[in-house]
């Protein structure tokens, strides 16, 4: 089905026109119509030009006072100088020119009463905030007749995400362009007609025509009500279709039994299930027992004992004679994970060997750095079954790694695992594997819907009893007192038989650790101002902090830090170990060993550390430019202690000032220990886009105006709807132009594809 919606923005509008727009990343006359306003200037409703803030982008709408051309006597050439008004303070804008001619197309459009939305960054010219050279738009200038004139000056204005060569105006110019001489047969509608008449909601065409050319503010919020309902319909649909899709494959059944490794581990484990271990463990088990495969998403704060659950719901599959596979995030982990599941099992695991339990079975470890003699070995245990429990990173599920019967796949630690490893798993054979996915990261109710849509949830809710809180503060960096203070703490703590990570955001002098998210994310358009002009999304206006402010220094990396610690006072006699990710497998797990052994307590690393490891000695946690860190990630690192019976300490360093996100983000973490009230701020912070728009299934942008937490409960409909659409019509025939949305949405290839034809 082509449409005029695919045809190409240079043809439409001529490639001047869509270089510029291609540089926003559009490219057909569909990208262009879903560029939609961020928000809208209302004329009338001034902007108050007394809260601008030197050095911010701004748009405002103001009233000319008065526009005068003067010749400069000193250094030639001529300026133009407009005062603009809210009605109480002021605004300068500045034009200068070799002419003064040039300056009188300007002059003559700021006439002294005009309206205006002006765009450029605030300085200041001796006290006076002022713009130089701003673009700007008169309302009403540019209308043919004086009815346009008058409709034009009472309708909102759609302020686009712009960039410099292609602000706003010119942008809506070009909506208007294209938009105009579309008909209804032009514009194909994913919204079913039947759901559209039962929820009395506009056609797509009419919904771009509302959004982009409102008459009032109450129209763009309907059009945006309905493509916000179009993205989550599109969405579920395409999640619903996975499920049924899922629903329909074939899994080896694997019940439980009685007697066997299960009731073995139950019987050793030095302590009792907690109540959620315990039904969590009686779903798994009953989804095992079933002939279509598990596709199960756990979810547990750190610290909650998911390991544990995990492993009983491997050993029931080795129990029913197939193997299962553990995948972990990074190599560190996995070594880690193979340690600590042989000495749960103990004897249980040492199949082959003279100390080896009846019906005991082997836990392998296979990864990427092991000598290939070793790897070798561990292939031939993965394929002749005698490995019952493989560990290892994502790299398993590659090809040459063969298994005598995959019956569970366990991911730990990993709310990235994608549709696309999802995929590759049931791409493997026939019979697909059962699947856990297992993650730390609280993920909000809707979040996971959106994001794990296609997966059952199960949450571990309580951790278990004994634990200890750990205690967070923040620390100024720039406070010495403080820091020795730091130090002098962990003397202390390893002094009690306690040991210390240091975490640090760099490697060395100029490597940065490959880092997972960035806190921070720079929001590239204008920044918002407020009053004139109407905000229908504010979360959309992600905030960044990192403008402006001298420069700061270096972040601390792990090899000078070290050096540091090596030489401070307070640290005399205690051994300093350093770990990142660039060192080779082997030196890591020495490292690792050494700290956890506590021949040397003090460890200084990058975030190789942050999920998973397991050290119930440590008590400190020291975060080093913990600014650099996201909430989740922090949340991460924090869990690293409290982990034994001592309570814990959480030290956050940092030059962040009060005001700023990343202060609040760090507060935020100082106040509270749960990671379900963290994962909330956490996407109150940031601009969620990020948070689906990495882990969504469809390629980039298919969620525009969809919010996972405020669109909670239009999710919740549209999933409704979606279901009962895929139950009465799985294949979509009657809907081409729903099913052709979806196709759309995860076809990441599109956008080469079109740019390259
Ligand atoms: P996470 O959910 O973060 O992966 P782990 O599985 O690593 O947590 O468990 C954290 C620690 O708690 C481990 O040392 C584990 O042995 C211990 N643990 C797990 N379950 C219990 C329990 N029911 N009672 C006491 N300790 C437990
Ligand atoms: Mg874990």
């Amino acid at each position: 089905m082509t449409s005029r919606l695919d045809e190409r923005l240079a043809t439409v509008l001529g490639t001047r026109t869509a270089a510029s727009l291609g540089k926003l990343g559009l490219e057909t006359v569909g990208d262009l119509l879903r560029h939609y306003p961020r928000r809208y200037g209302e004329p009338g409703q001034l902007t108050r030009l007394g809260d601008l803030a030197i050095g911010e982008h701004v748009t405002v709408m103001a009233q000319v006072r008065s526009a005068t051309v003067r010749q400069m006597c000193s250094r030639g050439g001529a300026m133009l100088e407009a005062i603009v008004t809210d009605g109480h303070d002021s605004l300068q804008l500045t034009f200068f020119a070799k002419r003064a001619g040039v300056l009188r197309m300007h002059e003559d459009k700021l006439r002294a009463g005009r309206q205006g939305l002006f765009t450029g960054t605030v300085g200041d010219y001796r006290g006076r905030r002022q713009l130089t050279h701003p673009d700007y738009l008169i309302v009403g200038v540019d209308s043919a007749t004086e009815d346009d004139a008058l409709a034009e000056a009472s309708r909102p204005i759609p302020l686009y995400p712009a960039v410099a060569s292609m602000p706003t105006w010119r942008i809506g110019k070009a909506v208007r362009g294209v938009l105009d001489p579309l008909t209804e047969a032009d514009v194909p509608d994913p919204l079913p007609a039947s759901l559209r008449e039962s929820r009395g909601l506009p056609t797509l065409l009419e919904a771009l025509r509302l959004v982009h050319v409102p008459e009032t503010v109450d129209d763009a919020r309907r059009g945006r009500e309905r493509l916000r309902f179009e993205e989550a319909l599109v969405l579920q649909t395409a999640l619903a279709r996975r499920r049924a899709d899922h629903a329909a494959l074939a899994a080896v059944p694997r019940p439980a039994a009685a007697g066997g490794l299960v009731d073995a581990l139950d019987a050793r484990l030095p302590f009792a299930l907690t109540a959620g271990q315990r039904s969590v463990g009686e779903t798994l088990a009953g989804d095992l027992a079933r002939d279509t495969p598990m596709l199960r998403l756990l979810q547990g704060d750190v610290g909650s004992g998911k390991t544990v659950v995990a492993l009983r719901a491997m050993l029931q599959v080795v129990d029913a004679g197939g193997q299962a596979a553990l995948l972990a995030p990074t190599e560190v982990l996995a070594a880690q994970h193979a340690r600590s599941l042989r000495h749960l099992l103990g004897p249980l695991a040492d199949a082959g060997m003279l100390t080896a339990a009846e019906a005991a079975t082997r836990v392998t470890l296979l990864t990427g750095s092991q000598g290939s003699k070793e790897r070798r070995l561990a292939l031939a245990e993965a394929a002749s079954g005698a490995a019952g429990i493989v560990v290892g990173t994502h790299a398993l599920l590659s090809e040459t790694v063969q298994f005598a019967d995959l019956g569970l796949v366990v991911v730990d630690e990993q709310h990235r695992f994608g549709v696309e490893q999802r995929d590759a798993l049931r791409a493997r054979g026939e019979r697909v594997p059962h699947t856990l996915v297992m993650t730390a990261t609280p993920i909000p109710r809707t979040v996971a819907m959106t994001v794990f849509g296609d997966l059952e949830t199960s949450v571990l809710g309580e951790r278990p009893a004994g634990r200890q809180e750990t205690v967070t503060h923040l620390v100024p960096a720039g406070n010495a007192a403080w820091i020795d203070r730091i130090w002098a703490r962990v003397r202390e703590e390893v002094a009690a038989g306690g040991r210390a990570y240091v975490v640090c955001p760099r490697i060395d002098g100029d490597t940065e650790e490959e880092a997972e998210e960035t806190p921070v994310d720079a929001d590239g358009g204008a920044g918002a101002s407020g009053g004139g002009t109407l905000d229908l999304d504010a979360a959309a206006a992600g905030a960044t902090d990192t403008a402006g402010g001298p420069p700061r220094p270096p972040l601390a990396a792990v090899a000078e830090v070290a050096e540091q610690l090596r030489a401070r006072p307070e640290l005399a006699g205690i051994e300093v170990e350093a770990m990142h990710g660039r060192l080779t497998a082997d030196r890591k797990d020495a490292a690792m060993a050494r700290f956890a052994s506590g021949a040397a307590p003090v460890l200084v690393s990058t975030t190789v550390i942050e999920v998973g490891v397991d050290v119930p000695e440590a008590t400190v946690m020291v975060v080093l430019d913990a600014q650099h860190f996201g909430i989740s990630q922090l949340h991460q690192l924090r869990g690293r202690v409290g982990r034994g019976d001592k309570p814990s300490l959480c030290l956050l360093v940092s030059l962040a000032e009060e005001g700023t996100t990343a202060h609040e983000r760090l507060s935020a973490l100082a106040a509270t220990t749960d990671g379900f009230v963290l994962a909330e701020k956490d996407l109150e912070l940031r601009r969620e886009g990020d948070v689906l728009g990495a882990a969504q299934s469809g390629g980039r942008n298919s969620l525009r105006l969809l919010r996972a937490v405020r669109d909670a409960a239009l999710i919740d409909e549209a999933r409704r709807e979606a279901t009962a659409l895929v139950d009465t019509d799985p294949a979509l025939d009657s809907h081409p132009e729903l099913a052709a949305a979806i196709a759309s949405m995860l076809d990441p290839e599109r956008e080469d594809f079109l740019s390259r034809s």
